[in-house]
Formats: C-alpha cells, sequence, structure tokens
C-alpha cells in the first residue's frame, strides 16, 4: 500500500478483516442504492460507505485494530482463550495465558503526568500485539498491563511459553519516544498453560496468570513466573495478612510507644522517637520487626505512616497541653512512603491542623533510602521536608554508604549513630575511634548528633564525653506506651544530677 495515504485508508485492510459484518453489508448496501437512486445512487452510496469505514477506523480503539485476535474487552477476551482452549484440546495442541505488570507506573506519572503515562501504556501495548502471531488475543488490564492468549499451537510447553514471555516482556521494555523524551517502563509477568489446571476455563486461566505475575511483580523489576497451584494458597494467605493489618491499623491496633532522647551533656530531655507497636488481641504486644515486612508486603506503609504522624502529633498536643517541654517527635519513615510526592504536602496540612510548628517533627530516614531504588524522588522529597522546616535524622548512621555529598543534598540536621557502633564504647578503642571521627565529621559539616542504644552508664558518659548531642537507649528508658511518659518525664526532671554531669570520671 502507497505509504502517502493517511493512515485510516491504509488501514482499511485491518479494519476488514475485524468487520466482516461491515464487508457483508457492503454489497448489499448498494445493491438497494443502485435500485433506488440509479448510477448516481449507487456512486453515492458506495462514497458513503467508503466515508463511514474511515470515520468508524478512527474512532476504533487502536489497540484492537493493532491485536491481532482484537481482543479489547474481557468477554471477547474470555470468549477467545475458551475457544482455544476447546480447540486445543480437541486438536491435541497447546495454549496458554500470560499477563504483563508494569514495575513502576507511579513514578512515569509524578514525573511526566497521567497523559504521557497512559500513552506509553497505550503504546507498549501496540507493541505487545505486534510482536504475536495474528490468531493471538491482546486484553488491556484495568491497572495497566496487558492480558494475552495464546492461540492453540503445536509444542506450546513450558520453554516456549518462558521464550515467547521474554520476548513480550523485552518488547514492553524498548524505550518510548513522546516529545522528544524516551521513556522506559519495565514489566514482570506471569503466565499459565492451560494444561495446567485440572479444569482449565477461559477465567481460571487468566486468573492463574494473574496470580503468577503477583508473584512476579513482587519479585520484580523484570521477573518472570510461571504459575504454580502453591501460589494461589499464597495469594490467600496474604489477602488475610493484609485483611487483619488493615484492621489493626483502622481499629487502633496498631500504635505509636515513646523513647526518650536526651541531651548526652545535660540530661534534660529533648525529644522522643515514635516506635510502632501492634497491640494484638491475642498475641500481646507485637515489635515492629515482626508486622513491618507484612506492612510493606500489603502496600500499607502509608497508611501505618499516617497512623504514626497522628498518634506523634496527639502526643505533641498533649504534652504542650500538660505544660511539658518535648521539643520534637522522631517518626520512622520506610522507603517507600519517602518516594511518596505527596508527602510534603499531606505532612503540612497535618501539621496545621494540630497547630505545630514544622520543626517539632523530626523525619527519621534510613541512610539506606538514598543508595538503593529512585534515589532522586527520595532526595527531592527530603529536601522538601527540610525547607518545610522539619528537622531530618539520618538513622543508623555508618551501616549504609552514603557520600558526604549525599549527606548534604538530603539538608539532614542529624546523624543517628548506629547502635553497633554504641556498644561497649566505654571499653573498646576501635568504637571510640570511630564514633570520634564521626562526631568530628559530623561537626565539620555543621550536623547535630545522636547516639542510639545507650544500654549503660558507662557507654552514656564516654558519648558525652566524646562531645556527641544527644543519647537514647535502654539505659536511659525503654520505650513506653504515651500514658506512661508523663510519669516519665516529671521523675526524670526530678532526677539528681549524674556524677559525670558534675564534671567528674565518666567511668563512675
Ligand atoms: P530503629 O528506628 O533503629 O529504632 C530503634 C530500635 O532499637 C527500636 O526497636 C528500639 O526499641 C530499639 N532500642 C532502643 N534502645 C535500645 C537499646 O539500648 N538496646 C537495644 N538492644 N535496642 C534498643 P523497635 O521498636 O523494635 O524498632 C525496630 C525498627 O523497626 C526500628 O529501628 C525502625 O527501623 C522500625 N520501625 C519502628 N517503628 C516504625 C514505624 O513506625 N515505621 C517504620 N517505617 N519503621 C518503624
Ligand atoms: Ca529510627
Ligand atoms: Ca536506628
Amino acid at each position: 500500500m502507497p505509504r502517502h495515504l493517511p493512515n485510516q485508508i491504509r488501514r482499511l485492510p485491518t479494519l476488514m478483516r475485524f468487520g466482516p459484518g461491515l464487508i457483508l453489508a457492503g454489497p448489499l448496501l448498494s445493491l438497494c442504492a443502485y435500485w433506488l437512486g440509479g448510477e448516481r445512487g449507487l456512486v453515492a452510496g458506495v462514497l458513503a460507505l467508503s466515508l463511514l469505514a474511515v470515520a468508524a477506523s478512527a474512532v476504533m480503539p487502536r489497540h484492537a485494530l493493532g491485536a491481532p485476535g482484537g481482543s479489547t474487552t474481557r468477554p471477547r477476551f474470555l470468549d477467545d482463550l475458551d475457544r482455544f482452549l476447546l480447540e486445543g484440546d480437541a486438536d491435541g495442541l497447546g495454549t496458554g495465558c500470560i499477563v504483563l505488570q508494569f514495575d513502576d507506573t507511579a513514578t512515569l506519572l509524578d514525573r511526566h503526568g497521567r497523559a504521557t503515562q497512559s500513552e506509553v501504556i497505550r503504546r507498549i501495548g501496540e507493541r505487545i500485539a505486534g510482536a504475536l502471531r495474528a490468531g493471538d488475543a491482546v486484553l488491556p488490564l484495568e491497572g495497566g498491563g496487558y492480558a494475552v492468549a495464546l492461540a492453540p499451537a503445536r509444542r506450546l510447553d513450558l520453554e516456549t511459553m518462558v521464550q515467547i514471555t521474554a520476548r513480550l516482556q523485552a518488547a514492553a521494555s524498548e524505550p518510548v519516544a513522546i516529545s522528544g523524551r524516551r521513556l522506559l517502563l519495565t514489566c514482570s509477568a506471569g503466565f499459565c498453560l492451560g494444561a495446567r489446571l485440572p479444569r482449565p476455563s477461559a477465567a481460571a486461566v487468566l486468573d492463574a496468570a494473574q496470580v503468577a505475575a503477583d508473584e512476579a511483580l513482587r519479585n520484580g523489576p523484570g521477573a518472570l513466573r510461571a504459575y504454580a497451584p502453591g501460589m494461589a494458597r499464597k495469594r490467600a494467605d496474604r489477602d488475610a495478612r493484609r485483611a487483619e493489618l488493615e484492621t489493626a491499623l483502622d481499629e487502633g491496633q496498631i500504635r505509636a510507644w515513646f523513647q526518650p532522647q536526651v541531651s548526652a551533656d545535660t540530661g534534660d530531655l529533648t525529644g522522643f522517637e515514635a516506635l510502632a507497636r501492634w497491640h494484638h488481641p491475642e498475641r500481646g504486644i507485637v515489635p515492629p520487626a515482626d508486622f513491618l515486612p507484612g506492612i510493606a508486603d500489603s502496600g500499607l506503609s502509608e497508611r501505618l505512616s499516617e497512623v504514626m504522624l497522628f498518634n506523634a502529633f496527639v502526643a505533641l498536643s498533649r504534652w504542650d497541653k500538660a505544660g511539658v517541654r518535648v521539643p520534637t517527635v522522631g517518626v520512622n519513615f520506610s522507603n517507600d512512603e519517602l518516594r511518596n510526592p505527596r508527602l510534603a504536602d499531606k505532612l503540612k496540612w497535618e501539621l496545621d491542623r494540630f497547630d505545630l510548628t514544622p520543626d517539632r517533627l523530626s523525619v527519621e530516614v534510613l541512610e539506606t533510602v538514598i543508595t538503593t531504588g529512585d534515589a532522586d524522588v527520595a532526595v527531592r522529597n527530603i529536601s522538601a521536608l527540610a525547607r518545610l522546616g522539619c528537622r531530618i535524622d539520618l538513622d543508623d548512621f555508618g551501616t549504609g554508604h552514603t557520600s558526604i555529598v549525599n549527606i548534604r543534598r538530603f539538608a539532614a540536621h542529624r546523624l543517628k549513630i548506629d547502635r553497633s557502633f554504641v556498644s561497649r564504647i566505654d571499653e573498646d578503642r576501635d568504637q571510640q575511634r570511630t564514633v570520634a571521627a564521626i562526631l568530628s565529621m559530623a561537626e565539620q559539616l555543621g550536623l547535630d548528633t545522636l547516639a542510639e542504644g545507650v544500654e549503660t552508664r558507662g557507654e552514656h558518659a564516654l558519648l558525652a564525653q566524646l562531645g556527641c548531642g544527644h543519647v537514647q537507649g535502654f539505659g536511659i528508658a525503654r520505650p513506653m506506651p504515651f500514658e506512661q511518659t508523663l510519669d516519665w518525664i516529671a521523675a526524670h526532671a526530678a532526677r539528681p544530677r549524674l556524677v559525670w554531669q558534675a564534671g567528674a570520671s565518666p567511668k563512675g
């Protein structure tokens, strides 16, 4: 077909392939036109039909034209897949279903907006369709991915399925050029062969491929999984766990406990860190290590940080009302949450709602947040929080690989020196040298410091002597529910002064 013809005309053969009704109606309508209007009627009729066909091709969804099987709706896709299963069964051929899911559409959405995101996904759909054989079917999925049903074929076994799926993933992952930019979306994929299920129906095969794709997505980016029966049970378990965690968050079973932070030198209270605890109806108090992975896995990190922030702000308001001075509360943010582009706005709104100034909140950021994943988004977010006036604490400092450049980019206010450098510091020269080096670097960079996991008076004393700003740990107090904090604050204010704070030897 000549290249200069308009697109719609060049697509006419494709349209006809998918529009047998139109092809049948054509001669019939032309005959009627000739009968009613003679030759002129015939010419006008044919012209009108052509225009209709061109207009129809313009409004028809493009993946309906591009997809070899032309499946655009779920019922049609399921009809095709059911037919493939029947035909395959009768002729001893194999068939199967593949689900491709994009690893990270959120970043594309944040950076380029919804229209660009949709366009990239649509173009990738065309590419997937183009990489298939005529007769296969493609279904755009609601979440942005695609399902593919393979027409029955000889030797469609596990190995071939892996090859086809990998080929589709590769096609999907090629950059898409839009307005001079090259945009990338990778995808994870799962598949299920019809023969893999005891009673295969189209819905069951599609569902199984979706289960495999979900499993792949959790192991992505770019992962590929074949459906295995155990996966469905695992998904059911995960769904149940997610429902339990959601209830725990909604009903206030998961809440903040507070651990004091004090000035290493004077011992005065300088803040609290909010740490999550699950008050489980049967298991009692569950520590975060036991439920944080489930929270992250279930996509509930944002919900947890909302709960923790709410608890922290309520606590600050109550301390203020009780007339006790608690300068800041530290809240831990997961790496996922720090990539949430709405974080700064959300925090500002919440602070305003509680009538608290931003400096009352210390955002605890793990050092690893800038060494893993898409660091740019997180760094921009953290800088926005710093500009808002929140304090930024670099948590578990010393365990990651932060460069000095990153600390500056980060706009951090304080380094939280990890417990591993603090334990037995009063007895271990190496520990002393390491912490002394961190403290002098912090001083050069104008950063405050806090030592975590201080368990003994000896450790506290030595840290004070080395010039560490603040200390936190079991040696000062364990994390406690809010209800106990007022009593602790009162008792702490009335404490006798410690020997080294009076200038005596730290070893006392
Ligand atoms: P982290 O932020 O480093 O918190 C300090 C952990 O050390 C806390 O454990 C605290 O109870 C414990 N700790 C404090 N002083 C001492 C001490 O003197 N000796 C020893 N051995 N341990 C001490 P926890 O509460 O079990 O929290 C563990 C981790 O879970 C936290 O480490 C933090 O990474 C994470 N986490 C806790 N709450 C949240 C939360 O609300 N959101 C997120 N994203 N993570 C949280
Ligand atoms: Ca922390
Ligand atoms: Ca820490």
